[in-house]
């Protein structure tokens, strides 16, 4: 059964087609690489499963319905879209439990899924003063705060050192572990492969390759 799935999705701004047709599915228990150079529409696309931009054309769904429809959202998806502009003046704690309170969650979660990050020590500490290595993995907590099935994540490992890039590759091989839909994109095939169950190649705003990463090793 599909957790996401993007039908047909036409979108323009202005002259620029950001998305022509862009058609895929996300299933559970997998990390699907979305895959594609700058412009290739994959930010638009999760946005546009987000609700945050409207299609001209065609429709996503997360377990089946629209994002609008969804009750209590954080606890159906979790998204991590633009780490880079998160810099609350709270403390990492602070944030998380603001975050929860302000979408209608309890603040239970918010010491579990600042340890599931790996920022116990840091939760303390006013996030303005994080590292983009930190604040991508704050961005993660509050995407699992609503325990969702489905995540999102755009480019989790741009600006992060070697050190982060490993720690996001086990992170996200656990979430699909444990049964979650993980979705996550990057520029560059070399980022996905070894993280990846499948491969959703993006060019020009639509899908140009879908394949199971094993498929492509055992055909090379
Ligand atoms: P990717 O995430 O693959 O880099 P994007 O979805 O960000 O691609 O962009 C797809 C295309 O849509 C690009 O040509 C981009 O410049 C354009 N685009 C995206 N968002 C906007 C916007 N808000 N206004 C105008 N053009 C946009
Ligand atoms: P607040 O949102 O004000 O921080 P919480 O919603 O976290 O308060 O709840 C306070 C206490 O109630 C918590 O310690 C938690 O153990 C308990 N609690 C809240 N919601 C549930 C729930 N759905 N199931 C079990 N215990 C709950």
């Amino acid at each position: 059964q599909a957790t996401i799935e993007v039908n047909g999705l036409r979108k323009r701004f202005g002259q620029t087609t950001a998305l022509d047709g862009m058609s895929f599915t996300v299933t559970p228990g997998q990390v699907t690489g979305f895959v594609g150079p700058n412009g290739a529409g994959k930010s638009t696309t999760m946005r546009v499963i987000l609700g945050l931009d409207a299609a001209d054309e065609g429709h996503a769904l997360i377990g089946g319905q629209p994002y609008i429809s969804l009750r209590n959202p954080l606890t159906h998806v979790g998204a991590l879209l633009d780490a880079g502009a998160l810099q609350p003046s709270r403390t990492a704690r602070n944030h998380l439990l603001w975050l929860a309170h302000s979408q209608g969650l309890n603040g239970r979660r918010v010491d579990e899924v600042l340890q599931q990050v790996g920022m116990q020590s840091a939760s303390r500490r006013k996030a303005s003063g994080f590292s983009l290595g930190m604040r991508q993995r704050l961005g993660i907590a509050a995407a699992l705060l609503g325990d969702p099935p489905v995540l999102m994540l755009d480019e989790p490992v741009n600006g992060l050192d070697p050190e982060g890039i490993v720690w996001m590759r086990g992170f996200l091989r656990s979430l699909a572990g444990e049964g979650r839909a993980v979705l996550v994109s990057s520029h560059l095939m070399s980022e996905l492969e070894d993280t990846a169950d499948r491969l959703v190649v993006v060019g020009k705003g639509r899908v140009i390759a879908d394949t199971s990463v094993a498929d492509l090793i055992t055909t090379a």
